[in-house]
C-alpha cells in the first residue's frame, strides 16, 4: 500500500493537495478534520465530543482520534493506500499509527511536511474562513491557538519520521500545481 502522511501547520494546503494526490494515486483520503465535522454535522456523541476541542483550536484527546481513525481504515476494503491528512498530529498518534498499520501487513511510506510561514498561513486561513464557513477559520485568535498548538505538539512528529527515514519537506509557497509537482516527483521518486 502506498502509505502517505500529507503534513502541515492549519493553512499549508492539505486538503487541496490531498485531491490531486488521490486521484493521480487512486489512494483513500483521510483527513480527521473532516471526519470530526461530518460528525458535527450529524450531531453524532463524537461530534459533541469534538467539538467542544475544536472550537478552541485545541486538540481532540488522542485516545478518540486514533480510535477513529483505525476504524475509518477498517472501512476500506482494498485500498491502494491512504493518504493521511491532519493526523498524526502528536507523537502518540504516530506511534499508534505504526502500530496499527503492522496489524494489516502495511507501514507509511513516507511523510511529506508542507512548509508555509507563519504570516502566510494567517493570511490563508482568514481568506478560507469566507469560503469554509469555518467558525476556526474566523477567528483570529482561535487561529493563534491553533499554530500555537502546531507548534508545540504537532512539528514534533517531525522528528518521528526523521528518525525513521521517512520525512521529506516541500516548500509549500508557489502556485497549487507547483506544489503538486513538488509532491509528485518525491513519491515517484521513493514509490
Ligand atoms: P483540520 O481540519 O485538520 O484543520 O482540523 C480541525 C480541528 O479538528 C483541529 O483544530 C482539531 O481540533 C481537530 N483535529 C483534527 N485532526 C486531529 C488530530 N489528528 N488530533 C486531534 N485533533 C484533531
Amino acid at each position: 500500500m502506498l502509505n502517505i502522511v500529507l503534513f502541515g501547520p492549519p493553512g499549508a494546503g492539505k486538503g487541496t493537495q490531498s485531491e490531486r494526490l488521490i486521484e493521480k494515486y487512486n489512494l483513500v483520503h483521510l483527513s480527521t478534520g473532516d471526519i470530526f465535522r461530518a460528525n458535527i454535522k450529524g450531531e453524532t456523541e463524537l461530534g459533541k465530543l469534538a467539538k467542544s476541542f475544536m472550537d478552541q483550536g485545541k486538540l481532540v484527546p488522542d485516545s478518540v482520534t486514533i480510535d477513529m481513525l483505525r476504524s475509518e481504515v477498517l472501512k476500506q476494503s482494498t485500498p491502494n493506500g491512504f493518504i493521511f491528512d491532519g493526523f498524526p498530529r502528536t507523537n502518540a498518534q504516530a506511534a499508534a499509527l505504526d502500530e496499527f498499520l503492522l496489524t494489516i501487513d502495511s507501514s507509511i511510506l513516507l511523510m511529506l511536511a508542507l512548509e508555509v510561514e507563519e504570516n502566510e498561513l494567517k493570511t490563508r486561513l482568514l481568506k478560507r474562513a469566507g469560503v469554509s464557513g469555518r467558525a476556526d477559520d474566523a477567528d483570529p485568535v482561535i487561529i493563534e491557538n491553533r499554530i500555537r498548538v502546531y507548534n508545540n505538539e504537532t512539528a514534533p512528529v517531525k522528528d518521528y519520521y526523521k528518525q525513521q527515514g521517512k520525512f521529506v519537506s516541500i516548500d509549500g509557497i508557489g502556485t497549487i500545481d507547483d506544489i503538486t509537482q513538488r509532491l509528485f516527483s518525491v513519491i515517484d521518486e521513493k514509490n
